[in-house]
């Protein structure tokens, strides 16, 4: 099971509640719970519960303090997300390293995870009290993000990370399809029967072929047709190739039909009676 029980959410003297009540949004849809507020301008707020909508409990819960210090002194693992390389260089992961580090931190320690200012981001002295800092690899055209967009990013990170380590991933495409792919063979018999049908109606000339066949086999291979749609595709044919017979050849035929149905029938009636 997810556990982010460790992890946190800080926020550092941010400005607009709208941001702070979409950050717990955030937060919740991936699983994470404690919100630490450094100095916001304005909390509570109407406006952060609006935009929380089913995450005001996470608001509620919201712990306020006045520095970053007092709201990381008890964690193992601090990252500090900003849009811009500082002029002292500070260990700089992607959001994907952060996401393992802190997954795998958090099982020992305390993790935050520290966002800055709307306007400034976060300062020199508060970028210090991080180990590591994360930076979104956004447009350089325009590299900051809107603060919860932020949160979103990286909490989305974290909570793919943690899903991978539960082995929770899409599955393939042969775990759910309901058919079985067709096999070689019934695909050959396919390509063989296409080619007749495609003579028959005049649209393929074995004398001059123009890759026709080449080109329809890359086209089904790329598709990796199943048993049923292969039957669907045979029983056009087959209807093709009837309906250019001429109307006594179709009459010949569907009797020949019912005489092989007559007598697969009569096959099953005699097994069912031994
Ligand atoms: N103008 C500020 C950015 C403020 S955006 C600046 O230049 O620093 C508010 C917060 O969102 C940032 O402090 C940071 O924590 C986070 N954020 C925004 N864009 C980000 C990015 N590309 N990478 C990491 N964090 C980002």
């Amino acid at each position: 099971m997810i556990d982010f029980s460790n992890v946190s959410v800080v926020l550092v003297n941010t400005s607009h509640p709208g941001n702070i009540g979409a950050v717990a949004r955030a937060m919740k849809n991936m699983g994470l719970y404690h919100l630490t507020l450094v100095q916001p301008m304005d909390f509570p707020s109407s406006v952060a519960v609006g935009r929380a909508v089913s995450a005001v409990d996470i608001l509620e819960s919201a712990r306020v303090v006045s520095t970053l210090q007092e709201a990381v002194g008890d964690c193992g693992l601090v990252i500090g997300a900003s849009a811009r390389s500082r002029r002292i260089p500070w260990p700089m992961l992607t959001p994907e390293q952060c996401a393992q580090k802190a997954v795998s931190e958090q099982k020992l320690n305390k993790v935050a995870l520290v966002f800055g200012r709307e306007d400034s981001g976060l300062n020199n002295e508060e970028l210090q009290l991080c180990h590591f800092h994360v930076q979104i690899p956004a447009d350089a055209e325009y590299s900051s993000l809107n603060l919860a967009a932020a949160v979103m990013v990286i909490c989305y990170e974290l909570r793919k990370a943690a899903l991978a380590i539960e082995g929770v991933t899409a599955k393939s495409e042969d775990e759910f399809w309901d058919q079985e792919k067709a096999t070689g063979v019934q695909v050959e018999h396919f390509y063989e029967h296409l080619e007749r049908a495609l003579i028959a109606i005049d649209f393929h000339d074995p004398e001059n072929p123009r890759q026709l066949m080449q080109r329809m086999r890359r086209l089904f291979s790329r598709i990796r047709i199943d048993v049923m749609e292969m039957n669907i595709l045979r029983g056009i044919l087959t209807h093709i190739e009837y309906n250019l017979k001429a109307p006594e050849d179709r009459i010949k035929i569907t009797q020949q039909d019912k005489l092989k149905e007559k007598a697969a029938q009569e096959v099953k009636d005699s097994l069912k009676g031994s």
